[in-house]
Parts: structure tokens; C-alpha cells; sequence
């Protein structure tokens, strides 16, 4: 008897990319909120199901979907591991799309983050200020309109001193200025469905640089590095901090004068490795301080562990694991230093370390090359 497969005959591409998962479970092994959660629902395979069961209408569209899609921190680990190659972020980006086109109810941080973007251009609730006004004083950086330096929301806002660090040692030895008053990348609207909010602001955006005349960005945000570099409508060149170390570093521009006797652990984030695949640079860099050994995590470059990001504001148990995690595996690689090369990651890494009982110190690389460089006498910048 020949079964009939009412499903097949379903004709909407997010099913379609969903039935590329068999149910192998092999994404069971590296997802970072299964980790927690140990609860299919919570992990790759079963968040596809549901989505299945959404687009079939068989699952409404609950404050219990929400929450199991909204708990993905998009990190792509299991989209290593997947055997089919399934595109998980791009299918759970495109379902969070379909409920919110649904009026589905968003978790209240994601609804604040998107309504400050929108309306006020940060994520953080604040208008954006001058950067002078966040930094301290800039006056020290060139007018120079073709490569500016872009700080990020949550550098810029919590982690002003490692910014400003950021830009004075690449001010030392390369033309750049600000955005004077920068505005947020607004990629997170993309990421909690929002993706045609996010296309008009990108376009305004995007504009405020063209009408500077700018060619190139130097980033120190990499989801800002992201978002610039694949989802913006322009041809501006964009880097990160740490490709422009190694830049320098590569022509003899930059020259560490100061040593760093200790066992340095590098965090790979997940929007710089396994969005951007850039694993080399920050370890070159690290590499080249003199003193610095460097020592690799169990997790790393393509397997790294998320540090839960994406999820601190609704899932803050989940951020605390995943991130506790990580600095207990750089003590254990005999680690003093944890280094990241992500704001993001550094906050997460930073306040697990402040709860735990180890003596491992939480630095982003560019404290470090500030630190080698002669910019600062003493790190980590931020104690716990
Ligand atoms: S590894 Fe890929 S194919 Fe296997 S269950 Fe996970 S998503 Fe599906
Ligand atoms: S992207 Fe990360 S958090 Fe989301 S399902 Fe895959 S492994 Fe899990």
C-alpha cells in the first residue's frame, strides 16, 4: 500500500529547508542550550519539528514556541556538526519572522531592544551620544573621514575604557575617525524577526556613512562586523580590531615593546569564528606578545562554546552555564588569562568570572595589545 504524504505536497521553502533534517540527533552533541535544558525541545532537531508543526499549523503560535525558538542563541555549532547541512539559523531567523508576523507575543527584552533600536538608534535604552561623551576626550583622533572606527552599543556604553584603548592604538598608526555620533548596527532586529524593519534602517544607515564619504570600518563589535560586512547595501570595506593588529603587526608598524609572562586561553566568539571564520588573527596577534603562551580551550575555533549572549536577558541561567563553562576551561588549559575578541563575549565571560571562585582573568585582546604596546601600565582594565 502506497502511503500518501499529505506533507510533500506542502509548498512553503521553510518546510522545505526543514525536511533536511533526518533526526539524527548528532546536533544534540554541541548544542549549547541543550546543554542546560536536556530537553529536546530546547535542542536543534526538536526546535525544527516545531517549526514544522508552525508552518503546518499543527502548533499554534504559543508563548511556549516563542520561547523555545527565542532560547537558540544562533550560535551555529550545530550547523558543524549537522551531517545535511541544515541552515539552522537562517530557518529559526525566518520562523521567529513568521511569529512575529503572527503578532505572537515577543519576550520583553527583545521587545525593548527593538523598539530602543528603532526609535532611538542604540540598543541599550539611551539615544546614542556623541562619542567624545562616551570615550572621554577624542580630540586626539585625526578628522580623517574615509576610515572611521565604530564602537558597538555595548562597548561603548559599558566598556568605554576598552574602546578607548581599541582607539588609540590604532590611532597611533593609521588615519582614522568616528562617526562623531554612532548609531547601532540594528542587526539584532534581524535576528528576532524583524527583518524588513531592519533593511529600512540599514538603508538609513547606511546612508549617514555615504554622506561622510567613508570606505572603510574598523569594527570591534564582531556582530557589527557581521552585519556590516554581509548585510549592509553598500561596498565599504569593513575589518575587525584584530584583523588590523595583525595588519600592523604583519608590516612592522606595530611593535610590542612590553612583556606579558603568562598563559593566555582564547575564546573564540561565535560571530567571528563560525559566522566570519576568523580564527587566525586574534591568535596571531596574542602570539606575538612577548611572554604570552598561548593555550587552546577544549572547545575551539569551529567547536567553540557560545557563551550565551544572545540569550542573558531571558534565559540569564542559561547565559550563566554556558559561560561559567568557559572560564572553568581555560583553568583547566592552565589559562590566567582568558582572552576574547568580543564585547559581547567579554561582558558574559567577564560576570561569570566575577561569580566564580577561580583566578582566571577576563580580558578582551585589545587590553592586551594596548597593554604590549605601551598604551597602559597595568590590565585587566575591569577588576573584578
Ligand atoms: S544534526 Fe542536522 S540532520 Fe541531524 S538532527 Fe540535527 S539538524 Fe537534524
Ligand atoms: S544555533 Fe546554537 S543554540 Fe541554536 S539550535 Fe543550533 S546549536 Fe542550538
Amino acid at each position: 500500500m502506497k502511503l500518501a504524504s499529505p506533507l510533500a505536497e506542502v509548498d512553503d521553502s521553510l518546510y522545505i529547508e526543514s525536511l533536511r533534517c533526518f533526526r539524527c540527533g548528532l546536533c544534540r552533541t554541541g548544542c549549547p542550550v541543550f546543554e542546560v535544558q536536556r530537553s529536546e525541545d530546547w535542542n536543534t532537531r526538536g526546535r525544527i519539528l516545531l517549526i514544522r508543526g508552525l508552518v503546518l499549523k499543527d502548533i499554534p503560535p504559543s508563548q511556549l514556541l516563542v520561547d523555545r525558538l527565542f532560547s537558540c542563541t544562533l550560535c551555529k555549532k550545530c550547523e558543524e556538526l549537522c551531517p545535511s547541512k541544515v541552515n539552522v539559523t537562517q530557518l529559526i531567523c525566518e520562523a521567529r519572522s513568521r511569529l512575529a508576523d503572527n503578532g505572537a507575543p515577543l519576550l520583553s527584552s527583545y521587545r525593548k531592544q527593538r523598539e530602543s533600536i528603532l526609535s532611538l538608534g542604540t540598543i541599550t535604552g539611551r539615544p546614542p551620544s556623541p562619542l567624545s561623551k562616551l570615550l572621554g576626550d577624542v580630540g586626539w583622533l585625526t578628522q580623517c573621514r574615509s576610515t572611521v572606527f565604530h564602537v558597538g552599543c555595548v562597548a561603548s556604553y559599558s566598556y568605554p575604557l576598552i574602546a578607548r584603548l581599541a582607539l588609540e592604538t590604532l590611532a597611533r598608526h593609521i588615519s582614522l575617525g568616528t562617526m562623531g555620533t554612532e548609531k547601532c548596527c540594528g542587526g539584532v532586529l534581524q535576528t528576532i524577526g524583524y527583518s524588513k524593519e531592519f533593511e529600512k534602517y540599514a538603508e538609513e544607515n547606511a546612508r549617514l556613512f555615504e554622506e561622510k564619504e567613508v570606505e572603510e570600518i574598523v569594527v570591534l563589535c564582531p556582530m557589527c562586523y557581521n552585519v556590516f560586512k554581509s548585510e549592509y547595501p553598500w561596498n565599504i570595506r569593513v575589518l575587525h580590531t584584530s584583523q588590523v593588529y595583525e595588519e600592523l603587526l604583519d608590516i612592522g608598524k606595530l611593535a610590542f615593546t612590553r612583556r606579558l609572562d603568562a598563559t593566555v586561553a582564547y575564546h573564540d566568539p561565535c560571530h567571528l569564528g563560525r559566522y566570519a571564520k576568523l580564527y587566525d588573527s586574534p591568535r596571531k596577534v596574542l602570539e606575538n606578545i612577548p611572554g604570552v603562551k598561548l593555550v587552546e580551550l577544549e572547545c575551539s575555533r569551529e567547536l567553540s562554546s557560545c557563551c550565551g549572549g544572545p540569550v542573558r536577558s531571558s534565559y540569564t541561567w542559561v547565559r550563566d552555564h554556558l559561560s561559567d563553562k568557559i572560564v572553568r576551561l581555560a583553568d583547566e588549559a592552565g589559562a590566567s588569562y582568558l582572552a576574547t575578541a568580543c564585547p559581547t563575549c567579554f561582558h558574559n565571560l567577564y560576570s561569570a568570572s566575577m561569580l566564580s571562585d577561580l583566578q582566571v582573568k577576563v580580558v578582551i585582546i585589545d587590553e592586551l595589545v594596548g597593554f604590549a604596546a605601551g598604551l597602559v601600565g597595568e590590565i585587566p582594565l575591569y577588576k573584578p
